[in-house]
């Protein structure tokens, strides 16, 4: 086993910390006071990240999300997804590498036909445009695709969509031009033919953008929405792969997307522990610096324990995707989804107690970056679901000895 990085990975490592260091922190204060001057309510587009988008794609950091796109396999880019992961409101969009966009985009890779790529793919990897992937509804347990209610019904060459989705990231953002829509075509077939996925533009009649959710308060630049669908009316070759593909495609969808939250999850708990650091060497409490504290010294100490033990896994799991698919890697990519987030959690809630007030507050990241973290043992399937999977894959293992 190899731990170093690829003369490849190092090489674009090296690019991705020099456009941070001069180009996304520097933008992240210019990003805020845009979107508080226009109020967190507006999900208009802060232009300082078209500039960093041009930015990126001049130093060759762009789409680096893919193999077929960028060379890098998924052990690669988990260091450039990382690095992403201290800036991850506006870094991972810079780099055309942003969640949902990079799900659908290799959804369209994989599935979509000709004319569908041309429509959106291309678009989609210029940047120009963004999409919104729908299958959460608040009507059922969507953790469970199978409970999904929205319908499609053929009429002639069209397919007609009604139903309510929520939690669609993306929609409120503008650019937001094309929707992944799972729905049910055959609601008597077998459970897992039942479902499959139609685009839907975002101008199509009938489709109403409700509301947009936010998350503990956060208003997303580009919203997590709810969308209500009323006679929806698309033609048939919108549908993806075929008709009762949905589950199918829902399964090769999220293994990598997953797996792409971790990496950026290990990047904002190294930069909650670097804040942690720096603040306990500059704070004085009872006539030491807090980094001269038994307990701040034992917070920093396991914070960098478990972000190593969480990297580690990481890796492992992208490498075996490299090697066997996100099918192959399927236990794997459920073990480290509930792991990564949880080391990122309990490491950003100690950077919170060594900040005192000011960690609760709006002048670190650390706040939001809880909260970004929290709704990642949700998102993506709820820890739960995951955990059923990993026990039961570790029932039914095989062992060399059983005393
Ligand atoms: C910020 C954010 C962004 C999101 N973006 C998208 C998006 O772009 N597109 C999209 O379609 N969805 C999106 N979602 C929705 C997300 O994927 C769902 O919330 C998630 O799959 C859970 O579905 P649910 O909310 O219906 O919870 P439910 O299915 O109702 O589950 C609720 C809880 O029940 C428990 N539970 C469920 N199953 C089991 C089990 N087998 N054993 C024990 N306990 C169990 C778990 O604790 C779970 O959290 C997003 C959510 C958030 C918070």
């Amino acid at each position: 086993m190899d731990f170093a990085l690829s003369a490849r990975a190092e090489d674009v490592c090296g690019r991705m910390w020099d456009f941070m260091r001069e180009q996304v922190f520097p933008a992240e204060p210019v990003y805020d006071a845009w979107r508080a001057e226009r109020g967190h309510d507006d999900h208009g587009h802060p232009p300082v990240l078209e500039d960093l988008k041009k930015e990126a794609r001049s130093r060759g950091l762009w789409n680096l999300f893919h193999h077929e796109l960028a060379g890098l396999t998924n052990l690669e880019y988990a260091s450039v997804a990382e690095i992403s992961g201290w800036s991850p409101t506006i870094a991972p969009e810079a780099i055309n590498c942003g969640a949902p966009d990079t799900g659908n985009m290799e959804t369209l890779m994989l599935f979509g036909t000709p004319e569908q790529k041309q429509r959106w793919l291309d678009p989609l990897l210029e940047g120009e445009i963004r999409s919104g992937f729908a299958m959460t509804e608040p009507d059922v347990a969507s953790s469970d695709a199978r409970n999904i209610q929205t319908s499609i019904v053929r009429d002639g060459d069209e397919y007609v969509i009604n139903g309510r989705k929520w939690w669609t990231t993306g929609a409120a953002d503008e650019r937001c031009q094309i929707f992944i829509v799972m729905g049910k075509t055959d609601p008597d077939g077998p459970p897992h033919r039942q479902q499959s996925m139609v685009l839907v533009p975002r101008d199509t009649p009938g489709l109403e953008i409700v509301r947009h959710l936010p998350v503990f308060g956060y208003q997303d630049q580009h919203g997590h929405s709810e969308l209500r669908f009323t006679d929806v009316r698309v033609p048939v070759t919108n549908v993806l792969a075929g008709e009762g593909d949905g589950f199918m495609i829902a399964q090769a969808r999220l293994g990598p997307g997953r797996i792409h939250h971790c990496m950026r999850a290990i990047g904002m708990a190294e930069r909650a522990l670097m804040l942690m650091v720096e603040r306990s060497k500059q704070r004085v409490a009872f006539g030491r610096p807090l980094a001269d504290q038994g307990t701040v010294r034992d917070a920093i100490a396991r914070s960098r324990i478990e972000i190593d033990q969480a990297r580690l896994y990481v890796l492992k799991t992208a490498d075996l995707i490299d090697r066997f698919g996100a099918k192959g890697a399927r236990t794997e990519i459920s073990a480290i989804k509930v792991a990564a987030p949880q080391v990122a959690l309990d490491v950003i809630d100690r950077a919170i107690q060594v900040h005192g007030g000011a960690g609760v507050s709006n002048d670190t990241v650390l706040a939001r970056f809880y909260a970004s973290a929290r709704t990642l043992r949700i998102v993506d399937g709820p820890d739960a679901v995951h955990i059923r999977g990993v026990a039961k894959e570790e029932l039914a293992r095989e062992r060399p000895w059983v005393g």
